[in-house]
């Protein structure tokens, strides 16, 4: 998702629909949505705090953060992780760490939901998960 400028809301003021809006350089619909997701306003009068709106944004963009498990790809066509076909998996060496022999490595793969191609970086213990969960080698 879109990660919003949430340094040009100053806290203190108060924002309606439209300045709002016009602030984040988004459409006065997606400030509606907000308003039904819980971005609160003062006393269901229409207007929002900035300081509420901050916080708001903030705690949504953390929701929305994707965290992938231990053997998925985030599919930017599926926009979420997913697994990949086991027969399509490949790893491909891109490099050693300077400091270490963990070599760097991107993972590709074939999006079992959509059939996109999906690739991760990956270094040290990730491959090694990948290797057992997928059972293949580098
Ligand atoms: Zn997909």
């Amino acid at each position: 998702m879109k990660k919003h400028n949430t340094k040009v809301i100053l806290p203190n003021f108060i924002y309606d629909l439209k300045s709002l809006a016009a602030a984040l350089r988004v459409h006065i619909n997606t400030v509606r949505r907000w308003s039904k997701e819980g971005l609160p306003s003062i006393e269901n009068s229409g207007l929002f705090l900035g300081s509420s709106i901050k916080q708001f944004l903030i705690e949504k963009s953390k929701k929305s953060r994707v965290r992938l498990a231990q053997d998925e790809f985030y599919c930017f066509k599926c926009r979420k992780g997913t697994l990949s076909k086991t027969s399509a998996i490949e790893f491909k060496v891109i490099g050693k760490l300077f400091s270490s022999q963990v070599a760097k490595v991107i993972i590709k793969g074939i999006c079992k939901e959509c059939g996109r191609n999906i690739n991760r970086y990956a270094s040290g213990d990730t491959i090694e998960k990948f290797k057992k969960i997928y059972k293949k080698d580098v």
